[in-house]
């Protein structure tokens, strides 16, 4: 027997949504001790920077609005947007999981749940994005979460303590080892989860599997750099989807910031730097509007809105940081537009008209009048979503589909449900992931510890 230095149930690498939920889950369903190691909380995780919009079908909060939806329901307008039937049993397992949860952190946890009526987004058949009332984003989730780990008696945090990698036999994987400051600490446990999100903050992972993300702003934190997938990868696991990423449209080039993806569906245009409209708006999801703006010579385009469409999109944690950054300007008339962009007033005029077809696209949601707000976006990445293969339950699968035993992934370092590129992402399935595996994998592995 090879000494230890500590010995559990299970052992998670990684305390975002993804880690601190399957720890919660597992202890609920009969785990004695449980260990999360934490890369590092002061620089976040992505959950926390997150909007925290959780897409759930068939929920009380639907129940309660005269939503009529379902697991079943969102699982087919998933697929009709990524394309990819391959993951169908994944889709379905996840998204039957996810009222589940969205339910579960309301009245178990007493996070403040809401469904998202003024949430429209592209692909999504009914209101099915819940949030917080308030919008304050993912930052009060992940508060939420790491309350109720701290008060879990059998459920370990231990911060600014990195896994470093897999302990391995021929029967499976049987730990992992970790950094301690200092020192490095072997821990066996009976469960392997990997929950240490994807590699958006690698550049050279970035570069050999998802090439059309280098280059874009990238909107999420430093420690994605995908350390749980390489390890996996270099015992045999599989990977899907590596190309695929969350992308945004609406990345404010000057400030980084990010504005709300309902606008387009509220009625902005978008228009290149000689005022031509490229895209019909409200018929994409912001990723794929991202691939879209990037494929344009100019890599960027100005976005133009109204005040109709700012008081239904301001209520949200993006535009608050946004408007703090001061990422948009406002003007009273098309001359004071003209000015600031370069573009001439009669194109500009043209964009904004809702009678004016643009070959192609066809025209505006609706016309826009002064005053207008704009600014110049461009396309950025917010995570990866490629990953490991993994079965409903989680459990890790090489390339014959059998199982790496002793291994689970999921969120980000799972292989995601959004097909091969950005352009099959809805919205809301970077927490469907780091959520619903949790739930699936915590339940699983609870009930045989
Ligand atoms: C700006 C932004 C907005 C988004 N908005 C939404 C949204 O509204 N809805 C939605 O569904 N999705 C959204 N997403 C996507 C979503 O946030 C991610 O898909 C999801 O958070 C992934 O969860 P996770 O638990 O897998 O990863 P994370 O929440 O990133 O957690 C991973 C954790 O692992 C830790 N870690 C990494 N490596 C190691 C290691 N070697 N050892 C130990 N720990 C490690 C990290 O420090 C981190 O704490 C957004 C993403 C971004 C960046």
């Amino acid at each position: 027997m090879v000494d230890v230095d500590y010995e559990v149930d299970v052992a998670i690498v990684g305390g975002g949504a993804c880690g601190l939920t399957t720890a919660l889950r597992a202890v609920e369903s009969g785990a004695q001790s449980v260990a999360i190691f934490e890369k590092s909380t002061r620089q976040g995780c992505n959950s926390q920077f997150s909007s925290g919009s959780l897409a759930a079908g068939g929920t009380r909060f639907q129940a309660e609005a005269g939503v009529v939806d379902s697991p079943q329901r969102h699982a087919e307008d998933l697929m009709r947007v990524s394309g990819d039937r391959a993951s169908e049993e994944i889709v379905r397992a996840l998204c039957g999981a996810a009222p589940c949860y969205v339910e579960w952190l309301a009245d178990q946890l007493g996070y403040p749940m809401e469904l998202g009526l003024d949430m429209p987004r592209a692909g999504q058949s009914v209101p099915r994005l819940h949030t917080d009332v308030g919008r304050l984003g993912g930052a009060r989730l992940i508060d939420t979460l790491r309350r109720a780990v701290g008060d879990a008696e059998r459920i370990a945090f231990i911060d600014n303590t990195p896994g470093t990698g897999l302990l391995v036999d021929d029967r499976g994987v049987w730990g992992i080892t970790v950094r301690e400051p200092g020192e490095e600490k072997k821990v066996r446990a009976g469960a392997v989860v990997l929950a240490a999100d994807g590699f958006g903050a690698s550049q050279e992972m970035l570069a050999r599997f998802a090439p059309d993300a280098v280059g874009r702003v990238y909107g999420g934190v430093s420690t994605s750099t995908g350390d749980a997938i390489s390890w996996a990868m270099a015992i045999g696991a599989q990977t899907d989807n590596m190309a695929a990423f969350l992308g945004h449209g609406l990345m404010v080039s000057a400030t980084g910031t990010r504005l709300n993806p309902s606008l387009p569906l509220l009625g902005a245009v978008f228009v290149d730097p000689t005022g031509q409209r490229f895209v019909e708006e409200s018929a994409q999801g912001y990723s794929k509007l991202g691939s879209i703006l990037m494929a344009q010579s100019s890599r960027r385009a100005l976005i133009l809105w109204d005040e109709q469409a700012m008081s239904a999109a301001e209520n949200s944690e993006l535009m608050r940081d946004s408007k703090q950054a001061n990422a948009w300007k406002r003007y009273e008339d098309l001359e004071s537009l003209s000015a600031a962009t370069d573009i001439a007033v009669d194109a500009l005029a043209r964009a904004i008209d809702g009678s004016h077809d643009t070959p192609g696209i066809g025209a505006p949601l609706r016309s826009l009048a002064p005053p207008l707000y704009a600014t110049w976006v461009t396309g950025g990445i917010l995570t990866t979503q490629g990953g490991l293969r993994v079965d409903t339950g989680g459990r890790v699968l090489r390339a014959d589909r059998s199982v790496i035993r002793g291994l689970y992934a999921g969120g980000g370092s799972a292989a995601g449900i959004s097909g091969s590129s950005a352009d099959g992402y809805s919205s809301g399935n970077g927490l469907l992931t780091a959520f619903g595996f949790a739930w699936l994998i915590g339940q699983y592995i609870g009930s045989r510890s």
